[in-house]
């Protein structure tokens, strides 16, 4: 007894100690990023082909909003019909009804469409700041309402209990985004037409991604005022409509079918790209692992480095002035990486890099050159200026698991 209650102090240290031991030569082992984890074999990636590119805007406010003038919801899907848009989120201010969207955006006679893919959400509007909730089905709202004032755990567990897509708005201009960002899958990284404001906000989701979290950059017009039917109905912001309304920006998902479910998963995977307006060309963004000629991976994907090079292809499809002069221009891990001119009906360029085989290594895009008119928000082009789009990233040994 004697023996034993002497020996087993010293023999628990020493398993400490080992342990102690193992994390830090993990750490120093594997220092890119600060990452210690060895990441297991990832799951392969979707198809490239087999899916639908769809656009919308993923923030709008209706009359359900108080501060919204003339942009009733049968109004805002009318329009995003006329643009072509192809899925819509009317995110109205949950604050203004109590939590009970339920009853109000989504019970309005108004919200039904047969051409638009309409999605359920709302904007989560608390002291902490503005969120996005996108959601294919009705969900009850109001529980993540009544915890908006608890703690992220909290919040979290009930956000994946509702099993919705939570995205943080405008994350730092006024009415940040003040919660945790682990229990978000998307990041507004490009709201509304004047581009220059989001400066921050790309800063913020080049430090996520680098923190090893994989979120989603969208966009949302944050639009709140509609063109008066008749000049007496007009209000002192009815003039924003010229300058922003839906579609300014436009974010584009690679969905698999045409369906509200396939468009929240696109979100949440990244597949995704943000243009400035319906007509602006999209940028694509993909890799080719192995360089046998095929791309096996897009923007949002996520593979294991091989530590050999991969060849990147970026592209603008669609409405690509063919006069125009694109620079594209690429960001590696929060830093510029290069820089590239492309002109031409499909503008595209293709490079090579070897992402690093320890630690995680990201690759996104933004693309300048003239802008695509818009007609329908004629003000919109000057405030947007030379942005054209950008892509969400191509991730390498980023852990699923974070
Ligand atoms: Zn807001
Ligand atoms: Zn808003």
């Amino acid at each position: 007894m004697t023996f034993e209650n002497t020996k087993s102090p010293i023999l628990f240290t020493g398993i400490k100690c080992t342990v102690l031991l193992l994390t830090i030569a993990a750490c120093i082992s594997n220092p890119v990023f600060g990452q210690s984890k060895k990441i297991a074999k990832l799951p392969p990636n979707a198809s490239l082909t087999d899916g639908v590119w769809l656009k919308g805007d993923l923030h709008v406010h209706s009359r359900h909003s108080k501060e919204s003038s003339n942009n009733p919801v049968a109004k805002i899907i009318s329009f995003s019909r006329s643009v072509g848009m192809d899925y819509l989120c009317i995110t109205d201010h949950d604050n203004h009804v109590d939590g009970d969207v339920a009853h109000n955006t989504w019970a309005d006679p108004e919200f039904k469409s047969d051409s638009l893919l309409l999605l359920y959400g709302a904007e989560w509007t608390t002291t902490r700041g503005h969120g996005n909730v996108f959601s294919a089905k009705p969900y009850d709202h109001k529980r993540l309402y009544d915890v908006r004032d608890q703690r992220d755990t909290v919040i979290g567990r009930v956000k994946n209990e509702l099993g919705i897509h939570l995205s943080a708005n405008h994350p730092s201009g006024k009415d940040h985004f003040g919660y945790s960002y682990d229990i978000i899958e998307s990041i507004e990284v490009w709201n509304s037409a004047v581009w220059s404001r989001n400066a921050n906000a790309i800063m913020i989701w080049d430090d996520m991604l680098s923190s090893g979290r994989k979120l989603t950059g969208r966009g949302g017009s944050d639009a709140h005022h509609g063109n008066p039917d008749t000049p007496d109905k007009a209000t002192a912001n009815s003039g924003q409509a010229k300058a922003n309304y839906v579609g300014t920006p436009t974010t584009w998902v690679f969905a698999v079918k045409r369906t509200t479910q396939a468009v929240v998963d696109a979100l949440t995977n990244g597949r995704v790209s943000i243009s400035a307006n319906p007509y602006a060309p999209r940028v694509e963004f993909y890799a080719d692992l192995n360089v046998d000629g095929k791309m096996d991976m897009m923007m949002g994907d996520n593979a294991k480095a091989t530590g050999k090079p991969v060849k990147f292809r970026v592209q603008l499809t669609g409405n690509a002035l063919p006069e125009g002069n694109y620079t594209i221009n690429i960001v590696k891990n929060g830093s510029k990486f290069g820089t590239y001119q492309v002109t031409g009906k499909t503008p595209a360029v293709e490079f090579t890099d070897t992402p690093a085989i320890t630690g995680r290594s990201y690759y996104r895009v933004t693309v300048e050159g003239p802008a695509t008119s818009y007609p329908q928000v004629p003000q919109s082009m000057a405030l947007s200026g030379s942005m054209v789009g950008l892509s969400n990233p191509i991730c390498f040994n980023f852990d699923p698991n974070f």
